[in-house]
């Protein structure tokens, strides 16, 4: 028989829009509704538009590798085009990625000390990643990932707050939002798609620690080339991580950041291995993100839900945060939308 229930999605990051998408698909007479408290959609791969720079960016510059499956097709495989290159600044040459397994691990998991169930994750995609490609945004994400899902859903309701719940026994019988109350008939079924900070603030239970990520972006009046015209470098023996350059913008990630990086001292990097001088400071933008994924080491993996169920009947969980074992990253929040709907 077709369904035809209400299914209420609260945040409208990539888990949430990925969820959204695949219960219309699955339940195409079924009404879905997806509630955010922010302005705009995308969550942490959200869209800006940077007036220091005078062009869009993405939050922070994002990279998927080729082996992930679920953005690769949604992203499409002709912009996994970027080959993983490492630099070494210190000897300002290129070093093998065999010899980088740090500075990899760092970068997938922003910490130096992954959980071990974590770092056979990588291990089993990094053998493969040797030869494979990555994609890195530039201002795309929205185009590339979630603009198109967000259709999949009949109503988005922006700028609604979820500030708590009404329950009787193990059923959720009413959201209390910013804007009003939502009362849920007995076929309603709430998904949140909420960050891990926001969802602990509601209900408790996961009071995770955080790791931060700095992003720099340098605005040139020419697109920045690189050694052998690689247009993405994980840098060793630098205070920067990752170089990206694309035609607006070259960016700089630096993951679990401890102290405050000098914007001059980074861009100095970039113009070492440039073998130029860095007589000028281009326009630049500093984006600092204190919880930008919860530290993925042992002791928060454990913290992490094994389940998208949650005690209420009616409620269930996905994001970055919910796939115990896993890295945060899109595709593990891709991942778990998928988990949802296959309890629903
Ligand atoms: C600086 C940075 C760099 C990153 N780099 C990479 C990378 O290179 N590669 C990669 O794959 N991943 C990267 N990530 C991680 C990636 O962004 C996340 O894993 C992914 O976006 C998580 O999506 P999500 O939908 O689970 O959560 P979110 O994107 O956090 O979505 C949650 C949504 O819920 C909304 N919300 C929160 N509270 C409420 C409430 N009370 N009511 C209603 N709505 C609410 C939020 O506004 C948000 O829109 C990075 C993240 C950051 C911050």
């Amino acid at each position: 028989m077709a369904n035809k229930k209400t299914y209420h999605i609260i945040g409208a990051g990539v888990a949430g829009l990925y969820t959204a998408k695949l219960l219309k698909k699955k339940h195409p007479r079924s009404r879905v509704i997806v509630y955010e408290s922010a302005e705009k959609i995308g969550g942490r791969c959200m869209e800006n538009f940077s007036q220091s720079l005078d062009c869009r960016t993405d939050n922070a510059t994002h990279v998927v590798l080729n082996c992930n499956a679920l953005t690769r097709n949604l992203i499409g495989q002709d912009k996994f085009v970027h080959k993983i290159r490492f630099w070494d600044l210190e000897k300002n040459a290129f070093v093998p990625v065999w010899r980088c397994l740090k500075e990899s691990r760092l970068a997938v998991f922003n910490t130096p000390t992954p959980d071990w169930r974590a770092k056979l994750f990588l291990y089993r995609k990094l053998f493969p990643f040797l030869g494979l490609r990555a994609y890195f945004s530039a201002g795309t994400l929205g185009k590339d990932l979630y603009l198109p899902l967000v259709h999949y859903a009949d109503e988005l309701r922006l700028g609604w707050v979820w500030k708590g719940i009404h329950a009787q026994q193990d059923y959720l019988s009413e959201l209390i939002f910013n804007r009003g109350k939502v009362t849920l008939t007995p076929d309603d079924v709430v998904v949140s798609a909420i960050d891990s900070y926001a969802y602990n603030r509601l209900f408790g239970g996961y009071d995770f620690a955080y790791q931060a990520i700095d992003n720099f972006f340098f605005r040139t009046s020419m697109a920045l080339t690189l050694p052998s015209a690689a247009k993405m470098l994980g840098l060793i023996k630098a205070q920067g991580q990752w170089l990206f350059c694309s035609p607006d913008y070259a960016a700089v990630t630096i993951s679990h950041v401890t102290e405050k990086f000098d914007e001059r001292a980074i861009w100095q990097e970039i113009c070492t291995l440039r073998h130029y001088n860095s007589a000028f400071m281009p326009r630049f933008d500093r984006r600092h993100f204190p919880r930008a994924t919860i530290s993925q080491d042992a002791d928060n993996n454990r913290k992490r839900p094994s389940s998208a169920q949650t005690f209420y009947k009616n409620l269930f969980i996905c994001g970055d945060w919910t796939m115990k074992n896993q890295p945060c990253c899109i595709e593990t929040a891709l991942q778990s939308a998928r988990r949802v709907c296959r309890f629903l």
